[in-house]
């Protein structure tokens, strides 16, 4: 009995491995990680506060010098550290993991006495590489303390870690063939806090390129100053918003490229006009007695038509049928709409004038305002269609959702540079150190 028991053991053993012996931490590390040069070596328990601690211990291979970490080629060992030093690996099982290498200097024969270069860890890090570069992907899906909790380890660890992959990144990107740029106003923060972004619009590759801080002439400068002036010289179209300072510099800087206001700030700011006339008269009529007839409209003329809930459509169609302020407003907003579906800039700029001599005898102060806005940017505002509609809204309109998406997940810690990070880490489409297994 008991040697068949035995057999059935051996049996499965090998029918679930398919191999006679057992696989160690070891040979699952060298098929996942490899470190050329270096081996693993013993692996531990070691108990701490927080649980238990997977220890493996690193050493050079046989035969091999270390690397002098300052021109990278091998040199002789001029001395070992007698104590390990402790690199953080990603968690195996719920357990942390830690590397444990004692350091060669190296005496290089150019530089001197130095200490030697090690492939899996930065010399100021505590972490492994391949750590940071798991903890900054998880961190793009999670909020960077979601990240930390659940990985056991510090929200700093995990700022370092983004902040590692973020300067990698940038030091790598190609930014040689950008030929389109769009520009935004972002606010980070209460109080007149504002961001600039600038991404690159090209059809392929569209990504944030940069974040300044202020949304000023300055800002800008500072974008242009850092790029160049010969990369400038490749832009061929640039989107903004009507924000003077923007204007001003990217007339200055990139005068022969074509400059379009994008069509997503114009339908944002004349939402706000219309929004803005409502308000008001939804006040005034409350002080005047009569009955509230545009309580819950505001959505009904702010949403496209065709967008409205059914509810929502009985009560516009309700509305419509009287002589307010907020009536005129909508069906001015309306208009504006046909604008866009021009394909002729001239025509378009027909239609457009006489949109405005409209807006303008509306006698609605915010719509008056915008249709003078409008006016005096009215070259800019055709250009959209002498660029032939390439740079539609969706594409700003979509980054502004998911970089106020990213400015909130970094809640909390809401400073420059935090946010800086998180956008370009989110939304730079920076490369990423290649590695011989994905572990996230
Ligand atoms: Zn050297």
């Amino acid at each position: 009995m008991k040697h068949w028991l035995l057999f059935v053991k051996m049996f499965l053993k090998k029918d679930i491995t398919n191999r006679g012996e057992p696989m160690l931490i070891e040979s699952v590390l060298n098929r996942c990680h490899k470190i050329n040069g270096f081996v693993y070596g013993n692996v531990g328990w070691e108990k701490s506060k927080e649980g238990n601690i997977l220890e493996v211990e690193v050493r050079p291979r046989k035969n091999t010098k270390g690397i002098c970490s300052k021109c990278r080629r091998p040199s002789a060992t001029y001395d070992t550290a007698k104590n390990p030093r402790r690199f953080e690996f990603i968690p195996l099982w719920g357990y942390a993991v830690v590397l444990l290498y004692r350091m060669r200097r190296v005496s290089c024969k150019d530089c001197g006495i130095r200490v030697e270069y090690i492939p899996w860890a930065d010399g100021k890090h505590q972490l492994c590489r391949i750590y940071q570069q798991f903890l900054a992907n998880w961190a793009r899906r999670l909020s960077w303390s979601e990240t930390a909790n659940i990985f056991k380890t510090s929200w700093q660890s995990v700022r370092r870690s983004v902040e590692w992959m973020v300067h990698w990144g940038l030091g790598r990107r190609d930014v040689k063939d950008v030929t389109a740029i769009g520009v935004d106003e972002v606010q980070y923060q209460r109080g007149h806090k504002y961001l600039t972004v600038i991404y690159q619009l090209d059809e392929g590759c569209r990504r944030l390129l940069w974040v300044g801080k202020d949304r000023t002439v300055r800002t800008m400068l500072r974008f242009f100053r850092m790029f160049g002036e010969e990369w400038s010289q490749g832009i061929r179209f640039v989107c903004s918003d009507m924000w003077k300072p923007y204007l001003k510099v990217i007339r200055k800087k990139i005068k022969d490229a074509v400059h379009i206001l994008d069509r997503y700030h114009i339908v944002a700011n004349l939402n706000k006009a219309i929004d803005e006339v409502r308000a008001e008269e939804t006040r005034r009529l409350e002080q005047e007695g009569y009955e509230p007839m545009l309580k819950h409209t505001r959505w009904c003329f702010l949403k496209r038509n065709k967008n409205l809930t059914a509810k929502q459509g009985i009560k516009l169609k309700d509305v419509l049928k009287y002589d307010l302020k907020s009536v005129r407003a909508y069906l001015l907003k309306e208009a504006f709409q046909v604008f866009w579906e021009y394909t002729s800039p001239y025509w378009a700029g027909q239609y457009l004038n006489q949109w405005i001599t409209r807006a303008m005898r509306s006698r609605l102060n915010p719509v008056k305002k915008m249709a003078k806005q409008i006016r005096r940017h009215r070259e800019l505002i055709l250009n959209w269609f002498k660029a032939k509609k390439k740079f539609s809204s969706g594409i700003v309109e979509g980054f502004n959702t998911r970089i106020k998406l990213s400015i909130r997940k970094s809640c909390g810690f809401r400073s420059f540079d935090v946010i800086e990070l998180a956008l370009y880490h989110t939304l730079g489409a920076l490369p990423e150190p290649q590695v011989t297994h994905r572990f996230w």
